[in-house]
């Protein structure tokens, strides 16, 4: 029996959507994944243009005193 014949099985005897609750799994996964600003490891607004380095609005504004060379996150 292949892998994908025990899959089938397996949604049939227990009546679930495999692909649905993969994909429930992997929304869950993206939602949960966020940015945390390096200084206070709280969540981030903003990151440094070019590089991994988030901020949330209160650091970034300590240490570049304006957000001028930050991006927001898109969300
Ligand atoms: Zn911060």
């Amino acid at each position: 029996m292949t892998l994908k014949d025990s899959l089938k099985e397996l949604e049939i005897k227990e009546k679930i959507n495999l692909k649905r609750e993969v994909k429930k799994e992997l929304t869950k996964i993206k939602k949960e994944k966020k940015y945390k600003c390096i200084i206070c490891m709280e969540e981030s607004d903003y990151y440094l243009k070019g590089t991994n380095d988030y901020y949330c609005k209160k650091c970034a504004l300590e240490h570049f005193s304006n957000l001028g060379h930050l991006k927001k996150i898109r969300r």
